[in-house]
C-alpha cells in the first residue's frame, strides 16, 4: 500500500502516472506564491520504504507505464539515491516507459549533465521546471532564487543531458507595471531553453503563502482575464521555438489553449486576438471554475 504523507501534487499530465514520494516537501521552499510544500521540511525518504511501495504497485497496479517522482524536487537527492530507486523501479515495472518529475533551479545547480545523463538512462527523461519569468524584477519578487540568465544556464544543462523539459510561466507574475516586459522577457528566455512543453499557470494568491500576505494588504496588482489574454497573446508572439508544444490547460488560466510551435503560433495569436476583440464572447474560464 502507498500510504502518501502530507499534500500530494503532480503536473496535469501526469494524471494517469503512479506517484511515488521520493522526497517530501520542497528543499528551497520559497518562492512567495507557492503554497505547495509550506507544512513539510525538506527529507529524502528511505529507499526501504520506497521499496515496498514499488513493491506493491508491482503486484496490486496494472500496467504502469508512467512514474512521477514527488514531491518538490526530487531531482536534489544524491544521484546515488536516485539512481538506486531508479533500478528499482525499472526492475518492478516492466511496461515503464518514463520517469519524471519537478526540477527547481536549485537542483538543476547541483546536478552535473553526467549525473542527469545516467539517471537519464536509468529512465529520468523528463523535469518540470518553474520558470515563472524571465525577468529579473519579476524572479526576484517572487523570490525564485536565480536570475533570467541562471535559469537559462541551468535548463541548458537538463538538455545537455538529453533530458526533456516541460516549462512553465506564471501569467500575471509582473503585475499591470511589467506586464509588457514581462511577457517578452519570459518568451526570450523560453526561446532560448526551446523546452518540449511550455505551458502557462496564473499566478494566484493562496493562502499561507508571502503572497496571500501582500494581497490582505492590497499590494497584489492582479490582471483581469481580458489582461492576461493581451500578456498571453505578447508573449506568444514573441516565442522562437522548434518542434514545442504549448498547453494553457491548467486550472488557473482563463482560457484553454493548445498548439504546436512553430505551426500554430498564428493560430494562437488569432485565438487570442478574436478573445481581445470580443471579450462578451470569448471562453473565459469563469472566476469560480479556476483553481490551483
Ligand atoms: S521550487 Fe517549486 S516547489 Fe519549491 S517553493 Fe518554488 S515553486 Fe514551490
Amino acid at each position: 500500500m502507498i500510504q502518501y504523507q502530507g499534500s500530494l501534487f503532480r503536473p496535469p499530465s501526469e494524471a494517469n502516472s503512479l506517484i511515488l514520494q521520493a522526497t517530501l516537501g520542497c528543499s528551497y521552499n520559497r518562492c512567495t506564491f507557492c503554497a505547495m510544500y509550506r507544512e513539510k521540511s525538506f527529507k529524502v525518504r528511505p529507499l526501504h520504504e520506497l521499496k515496498e511501495e514499488i513493491a506493491w504497485a508491482a503486484e496490486n497496479l496494472d500496467g504502469v507505464r508512467k512514474v512521477f517522482l514527488a514531491d518538490g524536487d526530487a531531482l536534489v537527492a544524491k544521484a546515488s539515491f536516485l539512481a538506486d530507486l531508479l533500478g528499482e523501479i525499472r526492475a518492478a515495472l516492466p511496461g515503464l516507459r518514463r520517469v519524471s518529475c519537478y526540477a527547481s533551479p536549485q537542483a538543476l545547480q547541483v546536478r552535473t549533465v553526467e549525473e542527469m545523463s545516467q539517471l537519464r538512462e536509468l529512465g529520468l527523461t523528463q523535469y518540470y521546471l518553474g520558470i515563472e519569468s524571465g525577468h529579473d524584477h519579476v524572479l526576484l519578487d517572487l523570490e525564485k532564487g536565480v536570475d533570467a540568465d541562471e535559469m537559462v544556464r541551468v535548463a541548458l544543462k537538463a538538455h545537455e543531458a538529453g533530458v526533456k523539459l516541460s516549462t512553465m510561466i506564471l501569467l500575471g507574475a509582473g503585475g499591470h507595471r511589467l506586464s509588457q516586459e514581462h511577457a517578452v522577457e519570459s518568451a526570450r528566455v523560453v526561446s532560448a531553453i526551446n523546452p518540449r512543453f511550455v505551458s502557462t499557470l496564473v499566478m494566484t494568491p493562496v493562502e499561507g503563502t508571502p503572497l496571500w500576505e501582500s494581497s490582505l494588504r492590497g499590494e497584489v496588482d492582479e490582471l483581469s482575464a481580458v489582461e492576461l489574454a493581451a500578456e498571453l497573446r505578447e508573449f506568444i508572439l514573441n516565442l522562437e521555438l522548434d518542434g514545442s508544444i504549448f498547453r494553457s490547460n491548467h486550472a488557473s488560466n482563463y482560457m484553454t489553449l493548445a498548439g504546436n510551435f512553430p505551426r500554430d503560433k498564428e493560430s494562437l495569436v488569432g485565438a487570442l486576438d478574436q478573445a481581445l476583440a470580443h471579450p462578451e464572447r470569448a471562453p473565459f474560464r469563469p472566476k469560480w471554475a479556476r483553481g490551483l
